[in-house]
């Protein structure tokens, strides 16, 4: 199938609100993208031997960095530590999929944050157009502080902050501010995933950084398979006795309901025959890729986890045990042994070890 090369705006609709999930997860997931927000609004005021601790100088040719000082002789120094920096990337993806997009990633932790503003308001707000004007007026603030914010990484944030009225900025200071500020409004706001699907860089190399043993989100066929909605008190497969189906005829099913009109209409199963999908949709409610888990390959999942937990609140809700949708490697899902010493990750491991070997010597 060819990839969409065309650009257009996600519907900017916020999914549904997930359905309640375990407490430790709710806590895990909501806390590290408040913590890396905090983080970066928070960095540029850190003061370090009474300097700004992170402070790329520019017209004064210095970079501070936690007491470290770099001039412009240092640049070895500054593209050693971007090269550690990534090749850390690269590993992390190899060794923990695409945990970068689904937690750390710009993209994703601003766009979540203005789709809460967006909720917020639609829950608070009765009027629409109370809701809609509120929201872009708390769109538009939070994008101009992350602008200062940005800009405040280059010049001193304090003297940004108080220079603010009367506005006593330089010319480039304003230019970027704005331009942060709308980069920020637009892809937070209005682009959103679509960045990740059509834009990104990283999404496009992720798969090739992967191999079978990196973990990622899967959907288990053989339990869930043949999917469809029934009559409660019946139990999960190994309750009732049903089992794991082989994995062709796992694979078959999946395919069949997700592709009806090549495949035909899904033969009708008796309820206790039916797996432990429910066939309620929340998984693909709650993707902000608008993808349904249960039709791998999933080339633009971003491994947010979403789906693995509204599909857990599913499970506990029927009384199954939770885990149809869930974080696992492809060999793991084959019942193969775990492999640490795979090519990609020992080229990965050798590459940060020379960087780091050279960055001390
Ligand atoms: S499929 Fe699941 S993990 Fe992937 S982007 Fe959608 S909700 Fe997130
Ligand atoms: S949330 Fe779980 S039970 Fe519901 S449709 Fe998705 S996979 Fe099936």
């Amino acid at each position: 199938m060819p990839r969409r090369l065309h650009l257009h705006l996600i519907d900017s609709t916020p999914p549904p609100s997930p359905p309640p999930v375990s407490p430790p997860r709710l806590r895990w997931r909501a806390l590290l993208p408040a913590a890396l927000l905090a983080g970066f609004y928070l960095l540029p005021w850190l003061r370090w031997n009474d300097r700004q601790a992170l402070l790329f100088d520019l017209p004064g040719r210095r970079f501070d960095l936690f007491g470290l000082t770099l001039w412009p002789q240092d640049l070895g120094v500054l593209l050693g530590l971007i090269a550690v920096l990534a090749t850390s990337l690269v590993l992390l993806t190899n060794l923990g999929g695409r945990v970068w997009c689904g937690y750390a990633c710009p993209q994703t932790l601003w766009s979540g944050l203005f789709r809460r503003i967006e909720r917020g308001c639609q829950r608070h707000l009765r009027s629409r157009r109370l809701a809609a004007t509120v929201k872009h007026v708390a769109w538009a603030a939070v994008a101009l502080w992350t602008g200062i914010t940005f800009v405040g990484f280059f010049s001193p944030i304090d003297q940004l902050v108080t220079g603010l009225w009367p506005l006593a900025w330089s010319g480039w200071e304003i230019f970027w501010v704005l331009f942060y500020a709308l980069a920020t409004w637009g892809n937070a706001g209005f682009l959103r995933e679509q960045v990740c699907i059509d834009l990104c860089p990283y999404a496009r190399v992720a798969p090739l950084l992967s191999d079978a043993d990196t973990p990622q989100i899967c959907y288990d066929a053989r339990r869930a398979e043949p999917r469809g909605a029934r009559a409660p008190g019946q139990g999960g497969v190994e309750e009732r006795g049903r089992g794991l189906l082989d994995p062709v005829s796992a694979s078959d099913y999946a395919f069949r309901a997700a592709h009806p009109a090549l495949a035909g209409p899904m033969p009708r199963f008796a309820d206790d025959r039916l797996g432990d999908c429910v066939d309620c949709g929340a998984c693909v409610d709650v993707c902000p890729m608008q993808l349904d888990v249960r039709n791998a390959p999933l080339p633009d999942c971003i491994a947010c986890g979403a789906c693995v937990d509204a599909c857990d609140a599913q499970m506990r809700a029927q009384g199954f045990p939770e885990g149809l949708v869930k974080v696992a490697s492809e060999n793991a899902m084959r019942q193969q042994p775990q492999r640490w010493l795979r090519p990609r990750t020992l080229a990965a491991l050798a590459t940060l070890m020379v960087l780091l070997a050279v960055g001390l010597l």
